[in-house]
């Protein structure tokens, strides 16, 4: 299946494979994967929203869950190669970093509160989980060990997970766009100058940029989709480490500081790892 999805290629691939940068930035493997993971989650979530607006795709329950789906099964979609050890670390990376944003102190206005638009922080990481196991349960059954994961909802993982996969069916067999049409709107893709402060992690800055894939991504969803209006994808400075999809100015927005903010919890990732392999 293709997807606009397919096109959200991974972010910081170049970054990950490259043994230099890690020792600049004083990252390790695990930590770059953690943050690479999560960026790439992040960004899919908010396509998601994009999606939902620009195409007005119907939406049962609230709209951060269903961009959360979005988000996870285009993890999925991206990759490609499923029963790999290193798909299934980024999945827990993903996971992992809920529950580690589950446990971080927080400023009251940073809080998350039961009326909120999107769910608890410990309700995304057990989504999350829920959805990683579901999505082989033979194979991953270690993924319940290393979460937590209740019996109770591990259960019905599987049914969560193909209810997600057939919702992305539906979605791909009824607004892609059809082959030979006219070229349409796009989403183009803008850098600001990045702040000061997060010379850490200027490097990696760098590679994404250098690497195109935010270009791809946006070029791979403007040749899939007829967006009705000309879209922005934007990396800029935003004094929080946040995104957002802006449904009036048609503009998503990948803060420089929440590529920030998952670098250092990075640095509080869990010494023991579960299992990689299958
Ligand atoms: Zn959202």
């Amino acid at each position: 299946m293709r997807l606009w999805y397919l096109a959200l290629l991974l972010l910081l691939t170049s970054a990950c494979n490259a043994a230099a940068p890690v020792q600049q930035s004083d990252l390790t493997a695990t930590e770059l994967r953690f943050v690479t993971a999560n960026a790439e989650f992040t960004l899919l979530h908010e396509m998601g929203h994009l999606l939902i607006n620009e195409l007005q795709l119907p939406v049962l329950g609230r709209e951060e869950d269903a961009a959360d789906q979005l988000g996870f099964v285009g993890l999925f979609l991206l990759q490609g190669k499923q029963r790999d050890a290193n798909f299934y670390a980024k999945l827990l990376d993903v996971a992992d970093y809920w529950r580690l944003e589950w446990r971080l102190p927080k400023a009251p206005e940073e809080k998350v509160y039961s009326w909120d638009s999107h769910g608890l922080d410990a309700q995304r990481f057990y989504n999350i989980a829920c959805l990683a196991y579901g999505s082989d349960p033979d194979k991953l059954e270690w993924i319940i060990t290393a979460t937590g994961l209740p019996d109770e909802r591990a259960f019905y993982c599987p049914q969560e997970y193909q209810q997600v996969q057939h919702a992305v069916d539906w979605l791909a067999q009824h607004f892609r766009r059809p082959v030979g049409a006219p070229p349409g709107q796009r989403i183009q893709v803008l850098y600001d100058e990045p702040p000061r402060q997060l010379e850490h992690g200027a490097d990696m800055l760098a590679k994404v940029r250098a690497s195109g894939e935010l270009e791809a991504v946006a070029n791979k969803a403007s040749d899939t989709f007829a967006l009705p209006r000309p879209l922005t994808l934007r990396l800029t400075t935003c004094g929080s480490p946040d995104a957002w999809y802006n449904t009036q100015s048609g503009e998503l927005t990948l803060c420089y500081e929440r590529l920030e903010h998952f670098r250092q919890l990075a640095a509080q990732l869990p010494k023991v790892r579960p299992p990689q392999t299958p």
